[in-house]
């Protein structure tokens, strides 16, 4: 089976499953528009949610990919936001740029800004889609295309790219023709909040744009960081 199939497959099975009760949670990353383009096809009743993180920090790139994907397949997002009083209360005691003062501060922003924002809606869903792949860093290198998601109430965590590289990525969406973030023309390998990505030389990792001031370890903003198990270890694709 071809891994476009394959993943088209699993989407669509994911749909007939949960229905409304899944949810796609979109950065506008490569990978995350090619699902975009596979879920819509697999779901032309809109059962299932796109979602998006506006961190109040995102590119203007990125919204205009999201624009480009809302005009050519008439989806709706549903924009996550952070809690407003928290991220005021943050923003006044450390200040709009604490990211860069240490590692602990940095992910109490992206928990702020990001992971706190998608686990209060994961907590009403049944399963998500992400656009990992283990190719992305070694932090993912064990990542399973079906996996039971601990750190969120135990719901299905979907990786249907899991095993895809980025050259597979990028074909399937110039194949398709799916809007994508210019970004990826001006030399960015990952896509994330403005001030904490930048291009990367081809050599580099496709994460190394990501807080490039960190070690590789840490290049997580917490949302795939927890206990996850292994559901179907051997459905690869
Ligand atoms: S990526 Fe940077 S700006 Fe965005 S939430 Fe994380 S630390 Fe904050």
């Amino acid at each position: 089976m071809k891994a476009g199939s394959a993943a088209e497959d699993l989407i669509s099975r994911a749909v007939d499953l949960f229905q409304s009760g899944l949810a796609l949670a979109t950065s506008f990353s490569i990978e995350d528009v090619a699902l975009i383009h596979m879920l819509v096809s697999a779901d032309p009743g809109k059962k299932a949610t796109i979602l998006a993180i506006d961190t109040g920090r995102l590119p203007e790139d990125t919204f205009a990919c999201a624009q480009a994907l809302i005009r050519k397949y008439a989806i709706e997002i549903e924009w996550l936001y952070p809690n407003p009083q928290r991220l005021a209360n943050f923003v006044s005691s450390q200040g709009l740029y604490s990211f860069k003062e240490s590692l602990e501060a940095r992910k109490e922003c992206c928990y702020i800004r990001k992971v706190e924002p998608l686990r209060r809606r994961l907590r009403t869903l049944s399963a998500w889609i992400t656009g990992q792949r283990r190719e992305q860093t070694h932090l993912r290198s064990q990542l399973q295309v079906v996996e039971i998601d601990k750190a969120n109430g135990s719901i299905v965590k979907l990786n249907p790219l899991c095993y895809w590289t980025s050259e597979q990525v990028f074909q399937y969406v110039k194949h398709n023709n799916i809007p994508y973030s210019r970004l990826y023309d001006r030399g960015y390998k990952s896509i994330g909040c403005a001030p904490c990505t930048r291009p990367v030389a081809p050599h580099e990792d496709e994460r190394a744009g990501r807080w490039w001031w960190e070690s590789d370890e840490h290049k997580e903003c917490g949302i795939h960081v927890g206990e996850a198990n292994t559901a179907c270890a051997n459905d690869r694709q």
